[in-house]
């Protein structure tokens, strides 16, 4: 651990750039990095990571190289543009364990503007909050880790170990992001991800799946309704049976020793339903997106076995569906679960920092969202640890993060890579 003098420094030279933080926060907030439309965002890490002298690693997905590797999840949109931007330092002499510090540029879709309070990208700063989509989930984090490591350097202190900046796409709906960095072959003895945790570390999270329920009917006039198939009214009876099947998982879920204490680990959510054409005709067609969690250890093909049998069995017992069942398509997430173990040394230099920055243990939470973390301990047995500020209303309206716990997560972010990867003089 550094000494106390030192940890000052570092904790005083955050406090110092705070503002100047806040207005790279604000820039990255106001770019809408939806799925699809993340390249300024990447462009702007790149910018970043190359004014201050890291090497950047700038690269186009190629979905070919991944979709064989454990944790792929299909990929249906436009992926032509797809980028990962890395930002490597390498020190001088080696003496303390490298690291990825990882940061997700996509945000989820703003929904109806007529919802926020003020615009979803146009980020304002009121009464110590941040409001944006995306100032949480995790703009925030990410450039927190830039200063994070500004403030070493600022310190008069430079790492005695490599580090990865990651900025990653498409942790909202498959994680490839994160996934290409691994094929591309980074590695280090620690991957940290400030996510904003509320102060806590992850212990354990659900996986996540989805799918998409195609119904198909058979349209008619509304007047002759009993001779067409209403296929929206289908998808709402295969919806039902999936609540039953969410249940069942629920009750599974008493056995996990972290989830046991979770008051309904496993949400199933219908997220988008399209169908028909028209208010007078039966529908002919019906899609229903969904997504449903999963508990570490469950196989995510075991899972996808019993969503199909599932919406087998709800079909052989509908009118039109018995003759006519829906198709199941999964079209995205197909994530494993993942409880982080085996991270003992780098969890030590976290609850250090973390009680020298916010005083006290540092709190643990089992996590009913996913994070990437699950690619590095899962696969790689490379520890990763999920550690950042309070955010509310992440994917709703008027989504914003908390300055106060901001900065001293920022701290203990350069704090952590002070012990983890170790300094000296600059
Ligand atoms: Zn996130």
């Amino acid at each position: 651990m550094v000494d106390s003098d030192t940890s000052r420094r570092i904790c005083d030279a955050v406090a110092a750039r705070f503002d100047e933080q806040l207005a790279t926060t604000k820039e990255f907030v106001a770019i809408p990095s939806t799925r699809g439309a993340e390249g300024p965002c990447q462009d702007m890490m790149a910018d970043l990571l190359n004014q201050r002298g890291y090497e950047v690693d700038d690269w186009k997905i190629e979905v070919d190289d991944l979709k064989d590797l454990p944790g792929f999840g299909p990929i249906e949109h436009d992926f032509s543009r797809a980028r990962t931007v890395v930002g490597t330092y390498r020190p001088e002499r080696t003496a303390g364990k490298s690291l990825i510090l990882q940061g997700h540029c996509d945000v989820v879709p703003a929904g109806p503007l007529d919802m926020w309070e003020t615009p979803p990208f146009q980020p304002i700063i009121k009464d110590g909050w941040m409001y944006g989509r995306g100032a949480g989930d995790m703009k925030s984090g990410t450039i927190g880790a830039i200063y994070a490591l500004d403030a070493l350097r600022a310190a008069g202190l430079k790492p005695t170990a490599r580090i990865h900046v990651q900025s990653v796409i498409e942790e909202e709906s498959t994680g490839v992001g994160a996934l290409s960095t691994l094929q591309r072959g980074y590695r280090a003895d620690c991957c940290f991800i400030p996510e904003p945790t509320q102060g806590q570390l992850i212990r354990s999270q659900v996986g996540v799946i989805w799918f998409r329920l195609k119904v198909r009917g058979r349209p008619a006039h509304v007047a002759q309704a009993g001779s067409g198939s209403n296929a929206i009214k289908a998808a709402y009876h295969l919806i039902q049976a999936l609540e039953g099947l969410e249940e069942e998982w629920n009750r599974r879920a008493v056995n996990d020793r972290h989830f046991k204490s979770v008051v309904h680990p496993i949400n199933f959510n219908p997220g988008i339903i399209k169908g028909g054409e028209w208010a007078s005709s039966v529908p002919a067609w019906c899609d229903v997106d969904c997504r449903i969690a999963i508990l570490p250890g469950w196989k995510v093909s075991d899972c996808q076995a019993e969503i199909a049998a599932c919406v087998a069995e709800a079909s052989r017992k509908h009118s039109f569906l018995a003759a006519s069942p829906p198709e199941v398509v999964w079209s995205g997430f197909l994530s494993d679960g993942f409880e982080l173990t085996g991270a003992e040394e780098p969890e030590a230099v976290l609850r250090q920092t973390y009680s020298a920055i916010y005083g006290g243990e540092l709190p643990e939470a089992a996590f009913t969202g996913l994070t990437d973390t699950r690619f590095y301990g899962l696969n790689h047995g490379i520890p990763s640890l999920s550690f950042g500020a309070v955010a509310e209303q992440m994917h709703g309206f008027n989504e914003r993060v908390n300055l106060d716990t901001l900065r001293k997560a920022t701290q203990t972010m350069a704090l952590f890579i002070a012990d983890w990867c170790g300094v000296e003089k600059a």
